[in-house]
């Protein structure tokens, strides 16, 4: 995809504040500070239109980011953050399964995961559960750049099995520092919008 545009749409708190237009939507779940911002600037070749956190977890809004006239990056709360209240993390819980399940023009969530780590139970949990509920999802790990080359395989395989994706499934790997992984990003979302 070539990016001629993109824009900051809205941070929206409840349904009555997503676009109406209609166009393709591709959310990004992950962990607060996994690189969901990073991500999101790096495909649209900006360096900081989408803000890198300062202060992960407390944000509970959707943020729109409309694309060309072609689609909407909508990047999700971080979850899995230790310092918000159980009460907050159940309405976090509500208000993106709501959108998760109920949302039409949602097209694909990209999950994030840090190639570093094995991923955590909040990333397995939320694996499991997109898969339990038919949501599309691509696995994308993120800041390859930080380990050596030579361990990359080696962590995604760990990532693979510790979600469980199915055998011939592999994570994307990324890494928003060095540009890798954009172009096949893009293939796999253009794909799936029927572009
Ligand atoms: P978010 O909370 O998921 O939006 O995470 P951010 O995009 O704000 O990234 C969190 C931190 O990780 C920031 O300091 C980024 O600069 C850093 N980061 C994100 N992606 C990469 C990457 O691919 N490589 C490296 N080296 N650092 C990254």
């Amino acid at each position: 995809m070539k990016v001629n545009q993109a824009e900051f749409i809205i941070s929206a708190v409840g349904p009555s504040q997503y676009p109406d237009d209609a166009l393709p939507e591709i959310a990004l779940a992950g962990r607060s500070n996994v690189g969901k911002s990073s991500l999101i600037n790096r495909m649209i070749n900006r360096k900081n239109l989408a803000r890198t956190s300062s202060q992960p977890g407390k944000t509970q809004t959707l943020n729109y980011y409309k694309i060309n006239q072609d689609l909407y990056f909508v990047d999700l709360p971080g979850y899995g953050y230790a310092r918000v209240s159980k009460t907050q993390r159940e309405q976090w819980g509500k208000f993106i399964e709501n959108y998760l399940l109920n949302r039409e023009p949602l097209k694909l969530v990209m999950q994030l995961i840090d190639l570093r780590h094995p991923p955590t139970k909040d990333d397995q949990a939320m694996y499991e559960w997109l898969r339990h509920h038919g949501v599309p999802v691509i696995v994308v790990t993120t800041k390859a750049d930080k380990i050596p080359k030579s361990k990359w395989q080696k962590h995604a395989k760990v990532v693979r099995e510790t979600l469980g994706m199915d055998k011939g499934e592999q994570p994307l790997l990324f890494s928003s520092e060095l540009g890798l992984g954009k172009d096949e990003l893009w293939d796999l979302i253009e794909k799936r919008i029927g572009f």
